[in-house]
């Protein structure tokens, strides 16, 4: 179903669109979409216009219309694949008139009359947020730090497949730190890496991690360790976590395989994806064990906790778990190239 915006004019510049919608396929108009018009991603006010969406008729309704109109004022990256993303709404107090954005019904009240999510700013009645399709699109204007954030919600505000912070944090120990003695084990000093934080929180991509600014490569793998542990859900989530425990608790070692790969599956896209990229890295960083003295084993203590945190806070049982989170990384490094 090929549906043809013919016109779109808002009552109020900058604040309501009705659309005039046809659909092309069965020659049918409909008629005042009201979709709101995002003030940052603007649309011209009165106009011609002649986009043109593509989607099935069984998931056509109301919200795709939105998310469709919503896509189509962003710049979108065809490299980059379309993690699923939940709105991550908060009550709202909207100042001056405002209309959901899901049902394009008016927002009654003088206070917390909706919800606004906190990484896009869809704004929608409390209601309807349960309706909204986990079609997320994070914003840079609400997404303002790097470390620190959820990392889906990173990826999709930066349109990159991964995090930038693991990208060219790897790049750069690749280029010039795989035979430092001790990689990832040795810390760098604190006051740096911190400073390399602040440096990827303010400038994202365009952080300037080179040679020249931080010659000791430790500040850069220390870095990178603090992204992960910075992280609001780990890089192995709290609902992946048992079943890697358990992967890890298995003596038999093709029975251990069969679930660690279970367990990858539990992982959302965006994390999954970063974590085969860093256990191919780490895998890389083994090869060149005899000058860094870097094994599977000694990456997995170092990166085991940082990777995985126990869901619960049960301190004992949470420490009795260290030997299985170093493990567990043990393993994906070794199987790294049988397991993604
Ligand atoms: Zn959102
Ligand atoms: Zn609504």
């Amino acid at each position: 179903m090929t549906f043809q915006v013919l016109s779109a004019f808002s009552a109020k510049c900058g604040s309501f669109m009705i659309w005039h919608v046809r659909c092309v396929h069965k020659d049918t108009v409909f008629r005042k979409f009201g979709v709101k018009l995002y003030r940052d991603r603007q649309l011209p006010c009165e106009m011609e216009c002649s986009y043109s969406f593509r989607l099935t008729h069984e998931t056509f309704s109301r919200s795709v219309l939105t998310s469709l109109v919503r896509r189509a004022t962003l710049k979108e990256n065809e490299h980059v694949p379309k993690y699923e993303k939940v709105h991550n709404f908060k009550v709202h107090t909207f100042r001056g008139p405002h209309w959901c954005e899901y049902c394009a019904n008016f927002m009654w009240g003088l206070i917390a009359q909706g919800v606004k999510c906190a990484d896009c700013g869809l704004n929608v009645h409390k209601q309807c947020s349960k309706m909204v399709p986990n079609d997320c699109k994070p914003d840079l204007k609400h997404v303002k730090k790097v470390y620190s954030c959820d990392l889906t919600t990173l990826v999709k505000a930066h349109f990159t497949k991964r995090p930038m912070v693991v990208d060219m944090c790897i790049r750069e120990i690749e280029s010039r730190g795989l035979n430092s003695e001790g990689l990832y084990r040795v810390s760098g000093f604190s006051d740096l890496i911190e400073d390399v934080k602040m440096a990827f929180d303010r400038d994202g991509e365009k952080a300037d991690i080179s040679v020249n600014m931080y010659e000791d490569i430790n500040i850069i793998t220390g870095a990178l360790k603090l992204y992960f542990r910075d992280l609001p859900i780990p890089l192995i989530t709290y609902d992946a976590y048992p079943k890697f425990i358990e992967s890890a608790k298995t003596t038999d070692p093709d029975e251990q395989l069969e679930i660690l790969h279970e367990a990858l599956k539990l992982l959302p896209p965006a994390h999954c994806e970063t974590l085969r990229y860093l256990m191919a890295h780490l895998k890389r960083v083994t090869l060149h064990e005899k000058e860094n003295l870097m094994s599977a084993e000694n990456l997995g203590i170092v990166f085991g906790p940082t990777l995985m945190r126990a869901p619960e806070l049960d301190a004992m049982a949470a420490l009795n778990d260290i030997r299985y989170q170093r493990l567990v990384v043990e393993m994906l490094i070794k199987n790294e190239d049988i397991l993604f």
